[in-house]
């Protein structure tokens, strides 16, 4: 028997999403990130179907690269942590990874390792985020070093924003200064944008873009849905309706009765809760769709039911109708809003066992 709550993949909406990607990159060449499970969407689907028609994929850590590599996933994998230690960098060797190169330190290792299979290596440099990356003033050092070594067979150069999603922020264009700095004393390859910065930065794009959330159909700003840049929601998160009431006016709701009616109230009780992914910050007034028709959440999220008010019945809802809480009706940017979270947060946490 199928749970009631439950995540549907739209792979088709994947690929047209890959397609306006493609509408903004210019030539650049396409490393699709598919960490944390693809955003939520299941790792190893998304790469089944995007390795052809992408140029790389982008995951977190060797582990997950592994994975990848054991289900018979071919292309090019970039590794953004890099390696941790010793073991995974003869782990990058054996199963042909790219490294990224954030530290001194993993230069060195690579410098320290005989072998005789050889890497393509990233070097991140930090030009104003201050996560990961060397220091400017270390990159030009660090290149050289790296293409002397003979385990080295290519080095190409990245950097990240901070502040992408936000449009106005100073800091995008002072980023883009610096790495634009280091790329005219290097003719080595570069990569600098993620979803926000292809989307609004085009002087951004360089050899190779990294997009990850709008290839899931999700809009990075606060001020354009995801329909406004005709992307396609590659998620649904769904459920059924399991029980519906009347509720006198005055009356509260749920755990802590945190949203009493005004009313009397037709209430709809929905099989899905944080337990299933579903944000328990989710505030009174989230949207919720119900056989198409959008209506608000009321009442605190439990861990495997919501309340939903339906009052205004244009169009009755019964026991098993089925529910979107987010997906094609209701933008998952717009539950985050209300949840005081990012869409990024809702689609990992929804998906960690797909
Ligand atoms: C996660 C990540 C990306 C993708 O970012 P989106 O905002 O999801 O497009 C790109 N580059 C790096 C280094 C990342 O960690």
């Amino acid at each position: 028997m199928k749970r009631s709550a439950r995540i549907e993949i739209n792979l088709e909406a994947l690929t047209h999403n890959l397609s306006v990607v493609r509408s903004y990159s210019q030539s650049a060449k396409i490393i699709a990130v598919i960490k944390a499970n693809a955003y939520g969407h299941g790792m190893l689907s998304v790469a089944r179907h995007l390795q052809e028609k992408v140029d790389a994929l982008a995951v977190a850590c060797v582990e997950e690269a592994h994975l990848l590599r054991e289900e018979g996933i071919a292309c090019r994998i970039v590794v953004l942590q890099g390696f941790h230690n010793q073991q995974q960098l003869e782990q990058c060797l054996l199963l042909n990874l790219e490294p990224v190169c954030h530290q001194r330190w993993q230069v060195d290792l690579l410098a320290q390792h005989a072998s005789d299979t050889h890497l393509t290596v990233w070097l991140k440099i930090d030009t104003g985020m201050h996560r990961l990356g060397i220091s400017v003033n270390d990159s030009a050092e660090l290149q050289q070093q790296l293409q002397s070594l003979s385990i080295v067979n290519e080095v190409k150069l990245m950097t990240h924003f901070s502040n992408a999603d936000d449009k106005t922020a100073v800091s995008n264009q002072l980023q883009l200064k610096v790495f634009n700095g280091l790329l005219e004393t290097s003719d080595l390859e570069a990569s600098m944008s993620n979803s926000a910065a292809i989307l609004s930065m085009p002087d951004s794009i360089k050899d190779w873009v990294r997009p990850g959330l709008m290839l899931y159909g999700v809009s990075p700003f606060s001020d354009q849905a995801a329909s406004d840049l005709d992307l396609r929601p590659v998620m649904l998160l769904k459920s059924h309706v399991i029980a519906t009431k009347t509720v006198a006016a005055g009356e509260a709701i749920g755990y802590g009765s945190c949203w009493t009616s005004q009313r009397e109230s037709q209430i709809a009780v929905v099989a899905i809760g944080y337990g299933d992914g579903y944000p328990r910050h989710a505030a009174n007034g989230t949207p919720v769709m119900i056989n198409g028709h959008v209506y608000s959440l009321v009442g605190r999220v439990s861990m495997d039911m919501i309340t939903v008010d339906i009052t205004d019945l244009d169009n009755p809802v019964a026991i098993g109708d089925d529910v979107e809480l987010w997906g094609e009706g209701v933008d998952v940017a717009e539950v985050a809003t209300h949840s005081g979270t990012i869409a990024y947060e809702l689609l990992c946490n929804t998906g960690k066992e797909q």
